[in-house]
């Protein structure tokens, strides 16, 4: 029963999530590209968080295929998890509007791109990769399940290591002096609190 609840909780905040990304994905459609880099293997790695927060928790919920890796964690536990989503969507929301214009879901440039580094960029540069590690804790403790509680993390972890020293480096050569010195007063997903 509580486990459901829990299933139920994950649901929510997929839906969540996802209004927050279509939102932001429309004015993104509406906003002028100055410059792009190569797109191949990182369309490919994007694709795969889409498995592994919502095709397999799918499959898990509506098929019994994934019961042979069921595991179980204490009630308390999986309310921390729905606690811990709850931020990754407020994260992912803060990160989308502070963003603003300059969001875009591939390794691009937008028109009249400005460098953004007040709200959650204070202390971190990606805060928005910050909210996704967090929604996959926080699978992993909703989801009791193996495969589609770790989906998240798992499909995470590729994207995460090719595009974030790619997309530093693109911020760099686009923001020069301005990038490296916020580089020097920030943490890549972990807020840094001293200097
Ligand atoms: N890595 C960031 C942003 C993800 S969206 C995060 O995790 O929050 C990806 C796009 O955001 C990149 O193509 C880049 O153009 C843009 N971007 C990344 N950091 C930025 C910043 N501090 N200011 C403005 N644009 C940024």
């Amino acid at each position: 029963m509580i486990n459901s609840i829990f299933n139920i909780c994950y649901f929510i905040g997929l839906i969540v999530g996802s209004v927050i990304r279509g939102v932001y994905a429309r004015q993104y459609k509406q906003t002028r590209i100055k410059d792009a880099r190569k797109a191949g293997l990182d369309r490919l790695l994007r694709f795969l968080p889409f498995l592994g927060m919502f095709v397999i928790p799918l499959l898990y919920v509506l098929t019994s295929w994934l019961d042979f890796a069921d595991y179980h964690v204490p009630t308390w536990a999986g309310w921390i998890g729905a606690v811990v989503f709850a931020l990754a969507l407020w994260l992912l929301l803060r990160s989308h509007v502070d963003l603003g214009r300059n969001f875009s879901p591939a390794l691009e440039i937008m028109e009249g791109h400005s460098l953004v580094t007040h709200g959650v960029y204070h202390r971190i540069r990606h805060p928005m990769y910050a909210a996704h590690w967090l929604w996959g804790f926080a699978q992993a403790l909703l989801l009791q399940n193996w495969v589609a509680g770790f989906a998240m993390l798992v499909s995470t972890l590729p994207l995460y290591l090719v595009r974030v020293p790619r997309e530093e480096q693109m911020m760099l050569e686009y923001f020069g002096e301005e990038y490296r010195l916020y580089m020097s007063r920030t943490g890549r997903v972990i807020p840094r609190l001293w200097r």
